[in-house]
């Protein structure tokens, strides 16, 4: 199997203004292929210390994938920095041109006269078309070297690396054993507790599965491997069958399913309904729910002029009364000397729960925390 680079370019990722996000795109990306990805460079808008890093980098791996500075301005200097790199000329494509006008033109304005700064490329790339804006990639292959460049707005280097890189890294180093990805999402456990529970899944070696704590939940990862998709796949399979067998109710979903959009979908399946008062949260508990249901047939709030007041305890019960909800939801986070003191309470017909506990973290994580842990009293 070939190797893989990322050089994620810009000044403004080393000033610390922007996080690169885009090479753990570019890294998500290229797992399913089984392509190792081997270093990851951060270089700024610097047309001789880019050359350097395209260099060294094609000196030591086959595959580089570069994120950033093809924009049209003077500082994008990607292009002009593979082609001294590779020791090829830039040419000027017309026919590229032409793309890059029409999009302006999709878009009602004029081509500014800078951005024919884009529709030049090395000698011998391919075009990698960009359908969501207006900066081309492209493509080389040199010497047994595959490089792209692929714009820097997060948004249109994913879907080229999706539309274009995957499927043609895919194509050329079909992986000898397939892999398959299942992530299974839980709410209201502690990482330890399920670490006890799943102590021999997590020591095996095929599928491997790991844990992934994220505030007040915990997802499991599993990743399989086979000698065919559809052995990886039920391999993957068997491995969730058991997680959610030791697991239980904790689990809420797979993948990328958000806890709010399972919380309101369970809500919504039994005709029930919830109300949320919250201090000091950021007001993430309600922001969170009333964003999956934009149409309040779930979640009401905005409804009751009822004040956090008292203990979180009396607050949901108060809610719940006052809103005419199944359920009334608190959450508090209080500022301590060093800390925070998170407690969440529901109120439901059946009685009444709480869960209190202190929080060392930056508020924003506090805020989560107590989000998810009154989700979880919720759905549990
Ligand atoms: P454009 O035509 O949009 O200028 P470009 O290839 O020149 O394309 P950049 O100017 O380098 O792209 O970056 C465009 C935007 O994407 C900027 O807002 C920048 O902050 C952001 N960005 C660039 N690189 C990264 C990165 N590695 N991670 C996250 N965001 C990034
Ligand atoms: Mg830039």
């Amino acid at each position: 199997m070939p190797q893989a680079e990322v050089l994620a370019t810009g000044t403004e990722l080393l000033s610390g203004d922007v996080v690169d996000t885009n090479s753990a795109r570019i890294a998500r990306a290229l797992q399913p292929l089984s392509i190792p990805l081997v270093q990851i460079t951060v270089v700024g808008d610097d047309l001789p210390r880019m050359v350097a890093a395209i260099r060294a980098a094609l000196a030591r791996s086959e595959i580089l994938v570069i994120s950033g500075g093809l924009g049209p301005t003077a500082d994008d200097v990607t292009r002009e920095a593979v082609a001294e790199a590779l020791g090829r000329p830039l040419i000027f494509d017309p026919e590229l041109l032409e793309v890059i006008r029409a999009r302006f033109q999709a878009f009602g304005v004029s081509m500014p006269e800078n951005n024919r700064r884009q529709a030049f490329r090395p000698e011998g790339s391919r075009v990698i078309p960009n359908p969501i804006g207006t900066a081309p990639g492209f493509l080389v292959e040199t010497n047994g070297r595959l490089l792209f460049a692929l714009p820097g707005v997060p948004r249109e280097l994913e879907r080229m690396l999706s539309d274009t890189v995957v499927p043609y890294l895919r194509e050329r180093f079909p992986p000898a054993e397939a892999l398959a990805w299942r992530v299974v999402r839980t709410i209201g456990l502690g990482e330890s507790w399920i670490d006890e529970r799943l102590q021999d899944l997590l020591r095996g070696e095929n599928p491997q599965v790991g844990l992934n704590a994220h505030p007040g939940m915990v997802d499991i990862r599993i990743q399989a491997r086979g000698s065919t998709p559809e052995e990886a796949a039920a391999r993957a399979e068997e491995a969730v069958r058991r997680v959610r067998e030791r697991l239980g109710w904790a689990v809420f979903g797979e993948g990328h399913q958000a806890p709010e959009e399972a919380v309101i979908a369970a809500l919504r399946a039994r005709g029930a309904t919830v109300a949320t008062l919250e201090r000091g949260t950021l007001g993430m508990l309600g922001g969170r729910l009333a964003a999956v249901d934009p149409e309040s047939e779930v979640f009401r709030i905005g409804e009751v002029r009822a004040r956090l007041a008292t203990a979180p305890e009396h607050a949901a019960e108060a809610i719940r009364r006052q809103a005419g909800t199944t359920f009334g939801l608190a959450a508090e986070v209080l500022p301590e000397a060093e800390s925070f003191q998170i407690t969440v309470a529901l109120a439901a017909p059946e009685g009444s729960r709480s869960v209190r506990r202190g929080h060392r973290g930056p508020l924003p994580h506090a805020a989560e925390w107590a989000a998810h842990a009154a989700m979880g009293l919720l759905w549990r």
